[in-house]
């Protein structure tokens, strides 16, 4: 067998034919962009078809209606009562909520962590000190490693998991397991897209050079400014301190633009109503505009969309820790366009990415590509002179 799928720029790098294939001839190997994409040993493949099976992109669509949807999507304005807990969280700390109910059963939850030198992967916990490590959005693709072969071994013990990530690996769960299984609950997050690993790790070598020193902790979304307003936040050995408004950090000005994303991200197939997840959650921006709803502290407000009755069941089970309003869910998520559309690809990903691989180093490509003077131009641009301008501007010297 020569690949997977034919159009290999859809594969979203969930690794569920690696993980599916019995013979262990599928690996994930980076592209020159540095995703994930699977690689056949020919000599050892026995064409056995499993893979294609396992695939959410060639399973897109196909699958049994789920009686469970029927009734929804449903949509809730939330935050968790804790409030040391939703200000260590991107948006209202639900995630926690539903971590800690599955924990408390003695089940095992899975999301996206930190490894020691800050790369991003996916990893299963079962004691609630270890929680902290999936809590807060790393936005970067992270790797799923051997999760979904995990997640259904507990779940053949009839252990209690929560899975948790982006549409396209909840998706790839879905469609390795390729049957219900009572005690799981899938979670995903709403998906600007997601950005290269490879170039997280080149921002991340530029930053150690630069302060001279080992990372000892990074928060993409830190708080300490409030919740809209929130900062990159990367704390080094050495003692200094790294925090700039995402509009002045470059890796954010690149992940705004859309410039780091995996290219299947700008034709998603798993973004609502095509989710395969009991609940997707996202920030509620639109909180206060559609609702009336301000707590006033600006620590973060989540949107919390049940997608099956699995879902909605599950944030009955938390209520008591949250604050919790049912909202007009074509409303909410009109806030929040990546719940629903994905974006377009940008001119200049292509060079971009040909820049990097033509051996480019951080700093040029930062100064070329994810410039803050030229974002705050931008910015004042879109104040002073409107929208209209602004995209005049933007096609004419494409940045
Ligand atoms: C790449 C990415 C893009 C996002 N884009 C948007 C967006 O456009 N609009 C929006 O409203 N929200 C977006 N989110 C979701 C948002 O940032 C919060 O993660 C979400 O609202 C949950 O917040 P919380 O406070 O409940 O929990 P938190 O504790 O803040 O989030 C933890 C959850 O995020 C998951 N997670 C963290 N990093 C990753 C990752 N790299 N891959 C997969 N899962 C991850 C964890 O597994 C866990 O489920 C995005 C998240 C990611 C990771």
């Amino acid at each position: 067998m020569q690949s997977i799928l034919e159009n290999m720029e859809s594969c979203v790098g969930c690794s569920a034919c690696a993980q599916r294939c019995p013979a262990l001839c599928v690996s994930m190997v980076p592209d020159d962009e540095g995703f994930l994409f699977p690689l056949i040993d020919e000599k050892r493949c026995t064409d056995c078809g499993l893979c294609k099976k396992a695939c959410p992109v060639l399973n897109a669509g196909s699958t049994e209606p789920d009686p469970e949807q029927s009734g929804f999507p449903r949509a809730w304005a939330a935050w968790c009562l804790d409030d040391g807990i939703r200000l260590s969280s991107s948006s209202g700390g639900l995630f926690s909520m539903f971590a800690e109910s599955c924990l408390r059963k003695g089940g095992t939850v899975f999301g996206a962590a930190f490894d020691s030198d800050f790369t991003v992967r996916h990893t299963g916990i079962s004691r609630i000190t270890d929680l902290d490590s999936l809590r807060r959005s790393k936005y970067v693709q992270s790797d799923i490693n051997m999760c979904y072969r995990e997640t259904e071994k507990l779940l053949k013990e009839q252990r209690p998991v929560l899975f948790s990530g982006t549409g396209c690996q909840i998706a790839g769960l879905k469609s390795f397991l390729g049957k219900q299984y009572p005690g799981l609950l899938t979670i995903d997050v709403a998906c600007y897209g997601v950005p290269s690993p490879k170039v997280w790790s080149m921002y991340l070598d530029d930053m150690k050079k630069r302060y001279k020193s080992d990372i000892s902790a990074i928060s993409f979304r830190d708080k300490r400014n409030g919740w809209k307003d929130s900062r990159m936040h990367i704390s080094f050995r050495n003692g200094r301190d790294y925090c700039r408004t995402l509009g002045k950090d470059p890796f954010f000005i690149g992940f705004g633009k859309n410039l780091l994303s995996r290219k299947c991200c700008f034709n998603c197939q798993f973004r609502h109503p095509g989710t395969r997840a009991d609940l997707t959650l996202a920030d509620f921006w639109g909180a206060e505009k559609i609702m009336g709803i301000d707590p006033g502290d600006n620590k973060g407000i989540s949107l919390v969309i049940a997608n099956t009755s699995r879902g909605e069941a599950a944030l009955t089970a938390i209520r008591e820790k949250c604050f919790i309003a049912e909202a007009p869910f074509d409303e909410a998520v009109s806030w929040n366009p990546r719940l629903t559309a994905s974006a377009d690809i940008p001119l200049n990903r292509p060079l971009f990415f040909a820049d990097m691989n033509r051996g480019m180093r951080f700093p040029a490509l930062k100064r070329k590509y994810m410039n803050p003077v030229v974002q705050s131009i931008k910015l004042w641009v879109k104040r002073t002179l409107g929208e209209g301008v602004a995209g005049k501007l933007k096609k004419l010297i494409r940045v």
